[in-house]
């Protein structure tokens, strides 16, 4: 009889809601999907969900206990257990997840954003295994960041922390949906780079590039406008994790995210930059610069479980 663990892996997003049954190796079987957006309310939402979960749990073979649910949801407050009106989500509002589940379920469960599950799943399953410091940075619509410190996910007094994308980048810069100006969401996410895409591209009469991954494609056919575009986004990108390695000094450096995709076009760069500012002492023992391995693996049901474990 073997001794593996079982968790529910739950990753929550504005379109889709995926889940799966997860064993501690990170293999992952009984993957399901609903449509997060087809519900009217949380309640309907919740109901629809533990339905799922309920055939999962029924059909796991009963030798094997499910030790919990994870959840990785956007702005989901590990201490609280909840979301407050996450704009990425159809329903605005306060919704208290993590009970919510656990009721309709009767199995221990646990949420938090994505970015801190992704650092979690990276501990777990992907290239942070061993590793006791680093920082996964989510580049995807907006930044996030899963900070790791001494072996132990920084959640900060009110669940909080980790916010890498609005450190201000350039003072009175680019608007930031938070209200601020410059933030490095606003020049580093997928959506900044293709703000930055449009500006080189118009003053130079071309035609803008449609998303972040035509301008990687651009980039692999050799295109001079995408490998400045990428130049310039990892000047900043480099610059503002200088400032962050100050305070935590990780080992490595993990991009996550479909800009994490554009790899050394992106990453070189980054690097060069983040060379350049990073202060004297740290020199001698510079982090690395990684990839995520879990990037097209279900890295966020793999997160979420991993909450579990
Ligand atoms: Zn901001």
């Amino acid at each position: 009889m073997s001794h593996k663990k079982y968790a529910i892996g739950v990753d929550m997003g504005g379109t889709y809601t995926k889940f799966g049954l997860v064993d501690d190796q990170g293999t992952i079987t009984r993957a399901q999907q609903i449509r997060t957006d087809s519900y009217r309310s949380p309640e309907d939402f919740v109901a629809a969900l533990s339905l799922h979960l309920q055939s999962i749990v029924d059909y796991h073979d009963q030798d094997h206990t499910i030790t919990g649910i994870g959840i990785g949801a956007p702005n989901a407050n590990y201490h609280t257990g909840t979301i407050d009106r996450a704009a990425n989500l159809p329903w605005r509002t306060y919704i208290p997840l993590r009970d919510m589940v656990a009721s309709a379920m009767n199995i221990k469960t646990v949420i938090t954003n994505d970015a801190k599950a992704a650092a979690l799943g990276e501990m777990q399953f992907g290239v942070a295994k061993g590793m006791k410091d680093f920082i996964v940075v989510t580049l995807g619509t907006g930044i996030g960041s899963g900070i790791v410190s001494n072996g132990q996910l920084i959640y900060g007094h009110d669940g909080m922390a980790g916010e890498v994308g609005h450190i201000i980048a350039k003072p009175n810069g680019r608007p930031c949906g938070c209200g601020r100006k410059g933030c490095l969401e606003t020049y580093a996410s997928a959506t900044g780079i293709l703000n930055t895409a449009q500006k080189i591209m118009l003053a130079n009469n071309l035609v803008p590039f449609e998303n972040s991954q035509a301008i990687t494609d651009a980039a692999m056919m050799g295109n001079p406008m995408a490998l400045e575009i990428f130049n310039q986004t990892g000047k900043v990108l480099g610059k503002v994790l200088a400032h962050v390695h100050t305070v935590i000094s990780p080992e490595a450096i993990i991009f996550f995210g479909g800009l994490a995709n554009a790899r050394d076009y992106l990453l070189v760069p980054t690097q060069k930059a983040f060379e350049e500012e990073l202060l004297f002492v740290y020199k001698e023992r510079k982090p690395q610069f990684l990839i995520s391995a879990l990037q097209h693996r279900n890295a966020a049901i793999l997160g979420a479980a991993a909450l579990v474990f």
